[in-house]
């Protein structure tokens, strides 16, 4: 049976049910699958077979005998197939090839041409993935499936592209034309959401039914799961939380509205309030090592002038946390999250942008639980979306939905 027969083969909610069974507490005995899935044993009996056919999953060590026949246990067969994940950011793109367990077997990253078309784009990540599949040695009969975590606002029942700001593209149709070039199964979801995903599955989101995860660069984009789903809202907006209004009278945004979240606390106005600071004449290392950089100041010199006492440095990204307070403490009102977890470029800042953060969402969240909401970093850092890219693919072959 070829590959994508077998990801055709998980269209039967049962069979998903028996393989997530089967990831989630391998190895397993079939008896103990038809406790836990409250199927009947002939069905389990008949679906593993299948499973075992497909190489999806195979038979492991030998299990303890409660009594008669030792039981043969049941295990994922992790490098059977493989799937594929792209991040596509603003300035750059990501694709990595992993295993069944989102464990990455080959990365590579390329920067995104500045002037793009609709074609010059999706050819651009055909060929990225030409060559990430011939670089593996993996045939491409073994790639199960294909996810793209893609930047601005997403249709993602559609697997289109519906607008990019940083390319000022629209209506994208990433899936369609994927699909046709590799005929592979492609999954498509806006790059918050895709990160919130991965976190939620292989990061800290594990083990927890609602979470906000926030995704801090250029733009502010944040991802819901609710219920363990993620939330798109009617047109795939939800969570477009660097949107957020924080000031009637603010500046303007990229979107055409007046001071929005990012319009205050996004990465580049990071680095424009340290260009002011500096020409009214403050002290500060900054400027130094900007000088060393060929003048230019980035986040990371920023953060590490923090760590090295640069009050300038400092006291930038303190007030960075806790306009980002602000609109958390914003959501946490709105949505009481079990937990909210902070990823993207900024939070490489950690500490002096999370602590500031905390002390806002301490004084100012309604209740006292509101107060204690657990606040913490993205686990899987730089990838993230990628490996949430992946997971958009792993997730509709464990579980049947997506
Ligand atoms: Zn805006």
């Amino acid at each position: 049976m070829s590959v994508t027969g077998s990801f055709q083969l998980m269209k039967s909610l049962n069979r998903s049910l028996i393989l997530n069974t089967i990831r989630l507490n391998g190895p397993i005995s079939r008896a103990e699958i038809a406790k836990r899935t409250k199927l009947t044993p002939p069905t389990v009996t008949n679906l593993v077979a299948e499973l075992l056919e497909s190489k999806l999953v195979r038979e492991s060590e030998i299990g303890v005998s409660k009594g008669g026949r030792k039981p043969i246990l049941l295990t994922i067969n992790w490098k059977s197939s493989y799937v594929i994940g792209l991040d596509v950011g603003g300035h750059r793109a990501t694709a990595v090839l992993t295993d069944l367990n989102a464990e990455i077997e080959i990365q590579k990253m390329k920067s995104l041409p500045t002037k793009l078309t609709v074609d010059s784009l999706l050819q651009f990540l055909i060929t990225m993935i030409d060559t990430l599949i011939e670089e593996s040695g993996i045939p491409k009969k073994k790639v199960l499936g294909i996810g793209i975590g893609m930047h601005g606002i997403v249709n993602h029942s559609e697997g289109v592209g519906v607008f990019a700001p940083n390319f000022n593209l629209t209506n994208i149709p990433i899936k369609d034309v994927l699909q046709t070039q590799f005929s592979i199964p492609t999954f498509v979801e806006n790059d918050a959401r895709a990160l919130t995903l991965g976190e939620s599955w292989f990061g800290n989101g594990v083990g927890f039914e609602n979470i906000i995860c926030v995704n801090l660069g250029v733009g502010i984009g944040a991802g819901v799961i609710l219920q363990n789903e993620l939330f798109h809202g009617r047109n795939g907006i939800a969570g477009e939380i660097g949107h957020m209004i924080v000031d009637l009278h603010g500046s303007k945004c990229s979107c055409g509205s007046y001071g929005c979240l990012q319009t205050v606390a996004g990465g580049e106005v990071l680095k424009e309030r340290v260009g002011k600071e500096l020409t009214t004449g403050r002290r500060s290392i900054i400027q130094d090592k900007a000088n060393m950089n060929g003048g230019t100041i980035t986040g990371e010199l920023i953060h590490q002038c923090a760590i090295e006492g640069d009050s300038l440095a400092i006291e930038v990204l303190a007030e960075t946390g806790r306009l980002l307070g602000v609109g958390l403490t914003n959501m946490i009102n709105f949505m009481n999250p079990d937990r909210i977890i902070v990823g993207g470029g900024m939070a490489k800042a950690k500490e002096f942008i999370l602590n500031p953060l905390k002390d806002v969402v301490r004084s100012r969240a309604l209740t006292s639980e509101a107060r204690e909401t657990d606040i913490v970093l993205s686990k899987l850092g730089d990838q993230g979306t990628v490996i949430g890219a992946v997971t958009l693919v792993l997730k509709s072959l464990y579980t049947h939905s997506y």
